[in-house]
């Protein structure tokens, strides 16, 4: 691989989905006919693509559709969460082939490395795909990181990460090559691959995990910025007379939109019927479950916090859509489908009375269509691009 042409050539096949003849990749590549048939032949050999069939379409001779082999490669992805993390396995065709999910282990990030690795020798054996057609590992983590030197800096409720070279120790325990990308923007990948929308798709994505972040796609490709830590907005100020933020301000994204400040806020207008405070992941998690299954259950305190909540995240989207100006926004994570309903139906009105276009368009606002794995499966995506997709084949895989 790692020729520019073959790789504009394999991602128009993927792209095509039923299959494209040798004409139509000449025309969709504007690469020459002979070129396309050199490079058809060397896919062919190499197993990537197929003959599918032939089709007589008029005189000459009949077409034949070439077709991408969706096992011929595969791609590990792992989202690292504080809570959980999640490993899928996929083909080249970006379908999921096998899923685990393990407890993170608590504080010492070398455990953590160690049951990666392990687990992803588990997720590899389970399938029976031999070990030479794997591409490689994404790993999706909470930004910011160090790309250079392949660490997470300093992720909340994991201490002492920044001093573990992730991803050269899971290289070595693995033997596979790894890359490392930002949760948020793994995840807008990950979207891009799903959904196809379109060529030149350009949106903004919410991410809505432990942490809050943004990720942006721009004409069909992931926005990465320079030093690939783009979408950082934690403490964008969403509600200025809102609770102290370590940073010194009131009220930022990080104290009044993320699972941990709901629940706080939900705790204070007693929809729970006792005075705890939540303080530890697990005990977050839960409660705000519990606060998502009483909004479900027309319960008037949890909608009304609910409701709140995706006040405040329409302040900070319609901040990055104003300033980005996108087709469209899409919310995702590993706390979305909880929240779809409220938050699909509160964000919409409220984003257009925020847009500043709104005299030219209405924005479009969904969730994922990858589901609560678009972490992983996005971190998984991003490998597969260096397979395919020549936008993104200078950007990673250095083994
Ligand atoms: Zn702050």
């Amino acid at each position: 691989m790692g020729d520019f042409n073959q790789s504009v050539i394999l991602e128009a096949i993927r792209q095509s989905g039923e299959g494209l003849s040798r004409i139509e990749l000449a025309t969709a590549t504007r690469l020459s006919a002979q070129t396309v048939t050199n490079i058809t032949r060397r896919l062919l050999e190499g197993g990537f693509i197929r003959e599918a069939g032939r089709t007589i379409n008029g005189p000459g001779k009949p077409r034949v559709t070439l077709r991408l082999v969706a096992d011929s490669r595969f791609a590990v992805g792992v989202h690292l969460d504080p809570a959980l993390m999640t490993f899928v396995l996929l083909d080249l065709s970006g379908a999921i082939v096998r899923r685990l999910s393990v407890r993170t282990p608590a504080e010492d990030p070398h455990r953590i490395v160690e049951a990666m690795a392990t687990t992803i020798d588990a997720l590899i054996v389970g399938s029976g795909v031999d070990r030479s057609r794997i591409a490689g590992v994404g790993v999706a983590a909470p930004g910011p990181l160090d790309v250079e030197k392949g660490t997470v800096i300093d992720p909340p409720k994991l201490v002492g990460w920044h001093r573990v070279p992730l991803r050269e120790v899971l290289a070595e325990a693995t033997g596979l090559p790894v890359v490392l990308e930002k949760d948020t923007t793994s995840a807008a990948v990950g979207e891009l691959w799903t959904r196809r929308e379109s060529a030149d798709d350009s949106f903004v994505f919410v991410y809505l995990g432990t942490g809050i972040g943004a990720a942006l796609a721009r004409d069909g490709e992931a926005v990465r910025g320079s030093t690939r830590n783009i979408g950082e907005i934690g403490h964008i100020i969403v509600d200025p007379d809102g609770p102290s933020c370590s940073c010194g301000s009131r009220g930022c994204v990080e104290v009044v939109c993320t699972p941990q400040a709901i629940v706080e806020r939900a705790e204070r207008a007693g929809v729970f019927g006792d005075d705890r405070r939540a303080s530890d992941v697990a005990t977050v998690h839960e409660r705000f479950s519990r606060l998502c299954e009483r909004a479900a259950e027309c319960d008037d305190a949890a909608v009304e916090v609910l409701r709140q909540a995706a006040a405040h995240i329409t302040v900070l989207t319609a901040a990055l859509t104003n300033m980005l100006d996108v087709d469209r926004v899409v919310f995702g994570g590993p706390f979305w489908a909880r929240l779809a309903d409220v938050y699909l139906r509160e964000i919409p009105a409220r984003l257009d009375r925020a847009s500043a276009t709104r005299a030219v368009r209405t924005l479009p606002v969904d969730g994922t269509v990858v589901g609560d794995d678009v972490g992983a499966v996005g971190a998984g995506c991003v490998v597969l691009d260096s397979v395919l997709s020549p936008r993104a084949s200078d950007l990673l895989l250095d083994s």
